[in-house]
């Protein structure tokens, strides 16, 4: 009689190789509902700093036919495009058909990277300006994650606004920390010019527990309190440019608000003075 294999046979347990498979290469844990990743890049994927992908893992097995289907979803590349490799900057949803298994990525896992960037965070979709506002609320920050690394940014604008709320201070940690070390990169400075980082002036603000800046950015924008703490007199379409990247309701009052002050909605098509992203269908 042949010997039967064990079935602990390393062979026998190796995952098959996914579709569009990209290998995880680093894992940082912020808070029990956010974390970021890092994968490797397929050396064909060419993207604009801003846009998004679709990623995921496969999906259970169907209880009949045992077949998988890969779970995708999309995710601003939290990368810029010099970048050799990615990075995302995720949510955890305990119920979440994704990010249930997504959190528990770790180094050396596979995921799925369908390679076709879209979006309409990127600079061709604004006209020249002065001013760049970034307007993040979330996992938003990601495109601008991206946006905030990448030297086009500093050389479009003379300022740089990177607004970010969140409901408590440790879920600003990724962008603090992000932050400061785009201050002390050596290679943007050499690329762009020493005193680049005075052009980025950082504006968290938290919405529920005690932080130095509390409130809503567009309840700071309504009533003029974030123009006053930054020392500038208003927006105007001349010289402002804005993105946006947060929940429907932040999206469509800030739209509100950016049209107060005269500014239009751009597109890849049809440059203008501010675009929109939804951080999350929900
Ligand atoms: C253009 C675009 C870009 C996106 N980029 C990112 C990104 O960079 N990082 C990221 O984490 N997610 C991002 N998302 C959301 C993402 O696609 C998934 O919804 C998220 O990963 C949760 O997936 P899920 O399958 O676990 O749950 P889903 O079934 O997709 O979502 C369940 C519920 O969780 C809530 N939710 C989902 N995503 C978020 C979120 N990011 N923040 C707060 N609540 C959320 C919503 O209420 C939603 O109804 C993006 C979505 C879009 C449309």
């Amino acid at each position: 009689m042949t010997e039967q294999k064990p079935v602990t046979d390393a062979a026998a347990q190796k995952v098959p190789a996914l579709p569009d498979a990209q290998t995880v290469t680093e894992v940082q844990h912020y808070t029990d509902r956010l974390f970021r990743f890092r994968c490797t890049r397929p050396a064909s994927l060419r993207f604009r700093s801003g846009e998004f992908v679709m990623i995921g893992l496969m999906g259970d097995p169907h209880p009949e036919t045992g077949k998988q289907k890969p779970l995708l979803r999309a995710y601003s590349i939290a990368s810029p495009a010099w970048d050799e490799e990615l990075e995302f900057y995720s949510i955890k949803v305990q119920d979440g058909p994704l990010t249930s298994k997504l959190q528990h990525l770790k180094e050396g896992d596979e995921i799925i990277l369908r390679p076709k960037p879209v979006g309409t965070l990127v600079h061709d979709a604004l006209l020249p300006g002065k001013r760049l506002w970034f307007f993040a609320t979330g996992t938003g920050i990601a495109p601008f994650a991206s946006l905030i690394r990448e030297p086009e940014t500093y050389e479009r604008y003379d300022q740089i606004i990177l607004t970010h709320t969140c409901r408590e201070v440790a879920e600003l940690t990724y962008g603090r920390e992000l932050v400061d070390s785009v201050r002390a990169d050596e290679m943007l400075a050499e690329v762009i010019g020493e005193n680049f980082a005075d052009k980025l002036v950082y504006y968290p603000t938290t919405t529920r527990e005690e932080s130095p800046k509390m409130g809503r950015v567009t309840d700071l924008l309504r009533s003029g309190e974030i123009f006053r703490d930054l020392g500038i007199e208003g927006m105007s379409a001349e010289t402002d440019r804005a993105m946006v990247c947060g929940s429907m309701g932040l999206n469509t009052d800030l739209k509100e608000i950016l049209e107060g002050f005269g500014l239009k909605e751009g597109a890849n098509s049809e440059p203008a003075e501010y675009v929109v992203e939804k951080a999350f269908v929900g």
